[in-house]
């Protein structure tokens, strides 16, 4: 991944020609010919990190300094809106002893409770945010785990690295616990206040506790005194009694929310009756919620069983009925390397490439393509991320692939990164350098 395939001329002004761009990520189609998967031949136009100008291939006044991109796809830098970059990377240390959800919940609990100073959270960040980087993410959503005493802990160290990334990637963070922990207020006021004084997003896991609604109201009533924005964990299980999903769209109707809900999982609902399936999207829909797939985590933890039998069904939301109701979907990374997910890099090209296959993002590739981009850009409230236009920072990945089965064929591991116009260095750091975290 450190050599770059192309050289960019040092004035910074250059033309980027015979690239393939996707429908799904421009803001106006222009007179581009798209073939049947939504791709178009295009160049772009740079200079001073911006884009000026996207045109059909040869048809502009592309400049003298001109690169031949010689048909390879290019997509505006990524956008992985739910990830737990404060659990990254645990694994060596504290795997998950069977694969279940229950095994990754305790194994990440007693590692929190054993492992989790500042120094610890600060590195694996930098650590995952490194790897985010190298594989051409600009903006990420983190959830932080903030069950006592943690919330005092990783808060201030998230600033502290948010900071630090200022320029190569935007930070959000949302806090989480289970939402029967909101049943203390005293404490639940104090985390809110905590979460609005670092800029955050108020979040919790949603499980079917019997004061659901109460403490639902008592998040929304909270998110709009505090001007804050919501994000659930919902319903990751394949209990059909599991329909928080509905209980939150139910509470942001009835308080008439106007900032951004992100809802995660909603893994049951693939499991539930098509009539309850149809009143639920329909309130979802008017509610206005973003919904984030979570595919490979998904895939990992749903219907693992304990007898040594094989899976029968993929653990993905519905989101073809989501967004054919017109409901914003997007699909990002999760975990990474932690006992809710013994794998991944934050590498948002395997998530749409695990997406396809997982949920058929394919014949037609239609709009997909902008759940790694607009879409989470929309659910994050980012205003210059996702979308490739004239005026926007040139923040770019340039893939070998020039279609889609080439594209997702590979991994990928030599696309350029273009960051405000500039070649970026896209090395991920060694494993090596957290072997001294792993120490028991
Ligand atoms: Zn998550």
């Amino acid at each position: 991944m450190t050599q770059p395939s192309i050289t960019l001329p040092a004035s910074g002004a250059y033309s980027l020609v015979n690239l393939r761009l996707h429908r799904s990520h421009l803001e106006k189609p222009g007179s581009l010919v798209f073939d049947t998967e939504g791709f178009a031949l295009a160049e772009i136009d740079i200079s001073a990190g911006a884009i000026d100008r996207i045109g059909p291939s040869g048809q502009g006044a592309a400049r003298s300094q001109a690169i031949d991109c010689r048909g390879a796809i290019v997509f505006p830098a990524f956008v992985d809106c739910h990830t737990h970059i404060d659990k990254g990377h645990i694994w060596a240390r504290k795997p998950n002893p069977d694969g279940s959800f229950p095994g990754a919940l305790t194994a990440v609990g007693e590692d929190r409770q054993a492992n989790w100073s500042a120094e610890d959270i600060e590195r694996r960040m930098e650590f995952s945010l490194a790897c985010a980087y190298a594989h051409g993410t600009k903006a990420l959503r983190t959830h932080l785990d903030s069950v006592p005493p943690q919330e005092d802990i990783s808060w201030p160290v998230f600033e502290t690295v948010r900071d630090r990334w200022k320029g190569r990637i935007e930070l959000q963070a949302a806090c989480l616990f289970g939402i029967d922990q909101a049943l203390d207020e005293a404490w639940f006021n104090r985390l809110a206040d905590l979460v609005a004084g670092h800029r955050g997003i108020l979040g919790a896991v949603t499980y079917m506790v019997p004061d659901l609604d109460m403490l639902l109201d008592r998040m929304f009533v909270k998110a709009m005194d505090l001007g804050l924005d919501l994000d659930f964990h919902a319903d990751e299980t394949d209990d059909v009694g599991a329909i928080s999903l509905d209980r939150i769209a139910d509470a942001a109707l009835r308080h008439g929310f106007e900032g951004k809900i992100l809802v995660g999982h909603c893994c049951s609902l693939a499991r539930q009756p098509d009539a309850r399936v149809k009143a639920t999207l329909d309130k979802v829909a008017r509610a206005g919620l973003s919904v984030v797939s979570l595919p490979m985590c998904n895939m990992y933890l749903q219907d693992r069983r304990a007898d040594a039998t094989t899976p029968r069904w993929r653990g993905v939301t519905l989101l073809h009925e989501m967004a054919a109701r017109g409901i914003n979907v997007c699909v990002a990374s999760d975990n990474t390397r932690d006992p809710f997910y013994a794998y991944g890099d934050l590498d948002v090209l395997e998530v749409y490439r695990e997406a396809t296959r997982i949920l058929h993002f394919d014949h037609p590739v239609g709009e997909w393509p902008a759940t790694i981009a607009a879409n989470p850009a929309q659910a994050m409230g980012l205003a210059d991320a996702g979308t490739l236009k004239p005026g926007a920072s040139a923040d770019l990945v340039l893939f070998r692939g020039r279609s889609l089965t080439e594209l997702l064929s590979r991994p990928e591991s030599r696309r350029t990164l273009i960051r405000a116009g500039k070649l970026i260095d896209a090395t991920v750091p060694d494993y090596q350098d957290l072997d001294d975290l792993m120490e028991p």
